[in-house]
């Protein structure tokens, strides 16, 4: 849980870095806090005058003090401070993309906002086919690039600005797409069937086609009430798994409705 003890109101005029705080708040859980210089928690005050020093702690812990008119650069002090936290590390090393826990707090930020605003909201897992295969034949390092090149055509195939993608593990990418029904979600991972074949990376083993290939489950949610963002990830493995039983390079969709 997130006690943010900042009182951004008034504490920020600039509504840019209002914005990104708040962004950074919705993927963060730790308390964050400002104190004056005396120890007293400034919680939820404003903080204009400009000559007081504030101390800014997180978990318990000062990571430095600010003096004079500086709101913004509290921000800038937090905003790089919680960055380099190994914790915080949203982005994974091996492709640069949004990795796992990025996924995580994302995923749960859209699914409440899907359903606040009564939207769908899609979501797509996508696997490469006899990835094992790859590896074993062209080594893990060349295994390695593969997942950059197929990562990057993934990134290049999203178009509007919610769409992400994320390295949900090994060889597996996650795919949130938020206000979009089936006819998107299936546009999308069509398109991403045909990119990935048409970069025609080689791939000997492989007993469909000698390039590689991914699978791609999807489940789209509408009236998401009285389900649970779980479901939603459930009904896309399941997806998934019949798009590699009924023959991988392809993608296979599960809608939830509410409808009877
Ligand atoms: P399927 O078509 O059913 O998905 O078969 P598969 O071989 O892709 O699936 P399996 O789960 O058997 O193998 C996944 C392989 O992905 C195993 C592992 O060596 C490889 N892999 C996972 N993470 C990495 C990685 O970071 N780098 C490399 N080079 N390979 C990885
Ligand atoms: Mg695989
Ligand atoms: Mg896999």
């Amino acid at each position: 849980m997130l006690i943010l003890t900042i009182s951004l109101q008034n504490l920020l005029n600039n509504s840019e870095i209002q914005s990104l705080l708040w962004d950074l708040i919705q993927l963060i859980d730790t308390p964050v806090s400002l104190e004056d210089i005396n120890g007293n928690l400034l919680l939820g005050q404003s903080i204009t005058s400009s000559t007081e020093e504030y101390s800014i702690l997180v978990d318990q812990q000062t990571i430095g003090s600010v003096k004079g008119d500086s709101s913004v650069q509290i921000i800038a002090r937090l905003l790089s401070y919680l960055a380099n936290q190994e914790k915080f590390v949203l982005f994974d090393e091996l492709t640069q993309i949004p990795n796992r826990r990025y996924f995580n707090r994302y995923f749960q930020q859209e699914w409440r906002r899907c359903q606040r605003e009564h939207s769908p909201m899609s979501l797509l897992l996508c696997d490469l086919d006899y990835f094992k295969s790859y590896n074993d034949y062209y080594g893990h390092q060349q295994g390695d690039s593969c997942l950059r090149q197929v990562a990057q055509i993934l990134q290049e195939t999203l178009k509007r600005p919610g769409d992400m993608v994320f390295r949900y593990g090994g060889e597996e990418f996650a795919i949130i797409l938020p206000n979009t029904a089936s006819e998107g979600a299936e546009f999308i991972a069509e398109q991403i069937v045909q990119r990935i074949q048409l970069e025609q990376i080689a791939h000997s083993p492989s007993p469909i086609i000698p390039y590689v290939t991914v699978s791609l489950g999807i489940a789209v949610t509408l009236n998401s009430i009285v389900l649970s963002s779980q479901m939603l990830f459930e009904m896309a493995d399941m997806a998934l798994y019949r798009a590699k039983a009924t023959g991988r390079n392809r993608y296979c969709l599960q809608t939830i409705s509410q409808e009877k």
